[in-house]
């Protein structure tokens, strides 16, 4: 992967070409910053432009040997360290090498390292990964005894934190005597979980959340997401591309959602009791977890259709097909009404979470909003 791949990011980027190039590597480095914003592909890009021997205006060639061996994975000095789970009919702790196979994948299918897409490669969604100390002793062994090509031996870890410890303590014994020809480059979504110890002997570079527009091109780019419902979803998403994508696949129960909460506030507003009985048990057929979602949606509307009615549209979250509701229902929730709407969201669902009958739960809400809207 190339510098020039990688969206944003781009005084890391300078600072990482600033290392190479004044030869001030340091032999343990920490991208850290939360997930999906392409900390593991800076880390990839950053191996390659080290390796590479052809490098010119700040980005590795690409078409080197060397080059193309990273963009294939199997660049014979990088070694890549990453939470793995046991390996049916194998006994003994399982290593990295152990699922190098599904990490290809993963590098080449999701490269802003989506956990949900790691643990369904390793073919257990329950799973929790983690990095166990067998897998320092066989980076010790390679490092220690498999000849290399490049000058830089380079371990690239995703993850440390999910090392367990008598696995963080053996990689603290590499940390504390570095061989001169090897780089470990580690990328890390929480780093406050990582061992103290080894935490201040990490160089650490902090990865910036995206700007939603970065967001917002790419869900374009590479779903062909409409301009609106990009930019939409890309102001929900946080800066991180995995949020983003994640929210554009459960779209499909927003709008469901959206649809609920617009019937609701249709019957209510039309005082159509009835209707608000057959809307209630429709919702609490959605099962307990699906109605607490949903209570949580509609007190998020309730409170951004209020900004939104304050004529503050540039403050509000909401996706296109939300925004074109609330042109016209916006008007309903004001001063009076929105923290009453909020509160009785709110207390549903603690009380459906409770385990309160739902449908009982719903049509109480459902009646009072009569009274909020008028
Ligand atoms: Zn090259």
């Amino acid at each position: 992967m190339k510098f020039s791949e990688i969206p944003a990011h781009n005084s890391v980027k300078r600072q990482l070409v600033d290392m190479v190039d004044n030869e001030k590597i340091p032999h343990a480095l920490l991208f850290e910053g939360k997930s999906g914003i392409g900390k593991m592909m800076l880390a990839r890009a950053l191996a390659q432009y080290i390796h590479c021997p052809n490098r010119s205006n700040g980005d590795s060639c690409g078409i080197c040997p060397s080059c193309l061996q990273h963009q294939s994975f199997n660049h014979i000095d990088t070694h890549f360290s990453f939470p793995v789970i046991k390996v049916k009919n194998k006994s003994g702790a399982p290593v990295s090498d152990d699922w190098i196979d599904q990490w290809r994948q993963l590098l080449s299918d999701s490269p802003y390292m989506d956990m949900n897409t790691w643990v369904d490669l390793l073919g257990n969604p329950n799973a929790q990964p983690l990095i166990y100390v067998e897998e320092s002793s066989a980076l010790i062994h390679k490092l220690n005894f498999t000849s290399h090509a490049a000058r830089f031996k380079i371990v690239l870890m995703w993850l440390p934190e999910r090392m367990n410890e008598p696995s963080a303590n053996k990689l603290l014994k590499l940390l504390e005597e570095p061989h001169d020809d090897t780089l470990f480059i580690l990328v890390s979504n929480e780093p406050t979980k990582i061992l103290p110890t080894i935490y201040s002997r990490l160089q650490r570079i902090q990865v910036k959340r995206l700007d939603d527009n970065v967001i917002a091109q790419y869900l374009e780019r590479h779903f062909g997401v409409a301009t609106d419902q990009a930019q939409g979803i890309a102001r929900l998403a946080e800066g991180s591309i995995l949020e983003a994508t994640h929210r554009l696949s459960t779209s499909d129960e927003s709008k469901q959602f959206l649809e609920m909460f617009i019937s609701l506030m249709r019957f209510a507003y039309q005082k159509k009791v009835g209707e608000l009985r057959k809307w209630s048990n429709n919702v609490a057929e959605f099962g307990r977890e699906k109605c607490c979602r949903f209570m949580e949606y509609c007190e998020r509307l309730t409170g951004e259709n209020y900004i939104y009615n304050l004529r503050n549209p540039q403050l509000v979250a909401l996706d296109y097909e939300e925004s074109k509701f609330s042109t016209n229902f916006a008007r309903f929730i004001n001063e009076r009404n929105v923290e009453q709407l909020r509160r009785l969201f709110i207390e549903a669902r603690r009380d459906i979470a409770g385990n309160a009958n739902a449908k009982i739960v719903l049509f109480d809400i459902a009646v009072s909003i009569i009274l909020y809207l008028k």
